[in-house]
């Protein structure tokens, strides 16, 4: 039924529900997975040597990241990862363009800490112009 899932990922408790779920799903239906964790961009205005030093220290992060949800997905045998530059939620919706997912899978709620709020901003901008159904998972 999926054939390309994309789990999008920033390491809070809900994003390791919902990897778990979408490593449940992709075993079932065979599906290739996805793994997309966006980085916040980095402002122009800073000179050098300031932007190189903020890029790594972004993109180390990212990738400290990854690693958390590889270890999630255990031997899945379609699975790539991709760490972009944010906002989250255009990111995550421009892979899931250039992908042609069939299915997103994400939390209700990430990282942030209004917990009171069903759901967080990212999730809420997916589900709102996502071209293919989203599971949010709480
Ligand atoms: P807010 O960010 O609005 O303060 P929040 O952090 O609680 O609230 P979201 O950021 O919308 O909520 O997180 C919901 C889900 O979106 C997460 O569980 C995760 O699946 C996904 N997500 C959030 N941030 C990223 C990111 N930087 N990269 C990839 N996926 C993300
Ligand atoms: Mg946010
Ligand atoms: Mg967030």
């Amino acid at each position: 039924m999926f054939k390309n899932i994309l789990l999008a990922f920033d390491g809070s408790a809900h994003a390791q529900k919902a990897a778990r779920l979408a490593v449940d799903l992709a075993r079932q239906y065979g599906s290739g997975l996805c793994v997309v964790h966006a980085y916040e961009p980095i402002p122009d205005y800073l000179g050098e040597p300031f932007l190189q030093e903020a890029i790594s220290k972004r993109t180390e992060a990212a990738d400290l990241v990854m690693e958390q949800a590889r270890a999630l997905l255990g031997e899945l045998p379609q699975v790539e990862t991709e760490v972009l530059e944010g906002p989250a939620a255009e990111a995550i919706l421009r892979a899931a363009d250039v992908r042609k997912v069939d299915l997103i899978v994400m939390g209700t709620r990430g990282l942030g800490q209004l917990s009171g709020l069903l759901l967080g901003s990212q999730s809420q901008k997916v589900l709102t112009h996502a071209q293919c159904p989203v599971l949010l998972v709480r």
